[in-house]
């Protein structure tokens, strides 16, 4: 059973639609698959602009990690981002993304 479940997976990876780029106040920030190693689901480059996902994570199909990077566009392209340390930004959008996303999908 454990198995067939295991087997099914790379079929829904394979059927996802992979977002070449996503448009967030005003810019076009690129969205780039890679292996980023085993730690992080994804990540936010402010000095590229752009948003990478893990795909050494079962979750870079997964629409919540583009969200959570997306806050972090968004808060480094309004400037948001040289307000707070690091770790307050990520705190917060980690608030964000855990309240945020079941209602965008409750209202979608
Ligand atoms: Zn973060």
């Amino acid at each position: 059973m454990g198995s067939a479940r295991a087997a099914l997976h790379p079929v829904r990876v394979d059927l996802m639609i992979r977002r070449k780029s996503i448009t967030v106040c005003g810019y076009v920030v690129p969205i780039r698959y890679l292996n980023i190693g085993t730690t992080k689901y994804g990540e936010y480059d402010p000095n590229t602009k752009s948003i990478y996902l893990n795909t050494n994570k079962d979750a870079h199909w997964n629409n919540q990690v583009l969200f959570h990077e997306l806050l972090h566009a968004i808060f480094d392209l309004t400037g948001i981002g040289e307000m707070l340390p690091p770790k307050v930004e990520h705190a917060i959008i980690t608030a964000l993304e855990n309240h945020l996303w079941p209602l965008i999908k409750f209202l979608s």
